[in-house]
């Protein structure tokens, strides 16, 4: 049985102080949404400040990026063992975000993914296509050959460890979701492709949903079988929301 995973992606959000009332609320509200694991992904300065707050609590923190070096001449760039440091249980690795500003290749994220495990973090790799590619019925060829890129760069016991997220860019911050039998299909097709390579990973590993998820269609993206929980953007950064999205998936 999958711990169903709510994972909220603050991106380049948040203040001291706003995150202090966040992190307050949540940690307030957590108690009711004790059958799922909770997680927030923070901009790296906030880490230390995710680790004060949430450190003996059941709420998790992550980053959003990693390196895909273990350390050296890499200016501006994060270890994983620096994320490790801060008491980082998981870290986003290939958000369509990165992958389209920062140019990331498939096969970049899948050497930062191999780093973050190889450092005891569990990578949140997130795999999706666009609205062009989906009208063209490409979306199982472009989101398999994501997957296959990291399926190629990890040994079994890791692809067991890692967690997927299929985030289809139309529906990222937009306001328009994947229906669930749309989203379902995809996670299927994605877990299909983990039980080739071990059947015993595909059973464990966590494929998030994400791309507006909201607390009025949560409950039902999270009923779907293969939809183990959310990567949520927006509606992470307001405490309710993203409880009622937790809520939701009891
Ligand atoms: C995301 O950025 O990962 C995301 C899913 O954003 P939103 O929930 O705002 O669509």
């Amino acid at each position: 049985m999958r711990r169903t995973l709510i994972a909220g992606n603050w991106k380049m959000n948040g203040s001291l102080s706003a995150n202090a009332a966040l992190l307050a609320g949540i940690k307030a509200g957590a108690g009711k949404a004790r059958s799922c694991e909770l997680l927030v992904c923070a901009p790296f300065p906030y880490l230390a400040q995710c680790q004060g707050e949430l450190a003996g609590t059941a709420i998790a923190w992550g980053a959003q990026d990693v390196s895909e070096h273990a350390s050296g001449a890499y200016t501006g760039n994060v270890a994983a063992a620096m994320l490790r440091e801060f008491g980082c249980a998981y870290v986003i690795v290939g958000h369509s975000e990165r992958r389209t500003y920062q140019g990331e290749s498939s096969e970049m994220v899948a050497k930062k993914a191999a780093r973050a495990l190889q450092a005891g973090l569990i990578p949140i790799i997130c795999v999706g296509e666009t609205l062009e590619e989906r009208q063209a019925a490409q979306t199982d060829a472009v989101v398999g050959k994501q997957l296959d890129a990291v399926l190629e760069a990890l040994n079994d016991e890791e692809v067991g460890r890692m967690v997927v997220a299929y985030e289809p860019l139309w529906a990222i911050g937009t306001g328009v979701t994947a229906t669930p039998d749309m989203a379902q299909a995809v996670h299927a097709m994605l877990r299909a492709k983990i039980a080739a390579r071990s059947a015993a990973a595909a059973d464990r590993v966590k494929i998030l949903y994400g791309g507006s998820m909201k607390p009025d269609n949560a409950a039902q993206l999270l009923a779907m079988p293969d939809i183990d929980g959310g990567l949520i953007g927006g509606a992470s950064l307001k405490a309710e929301d993203f409880l009622a999205i937790a809520s939701a998936s009891a």
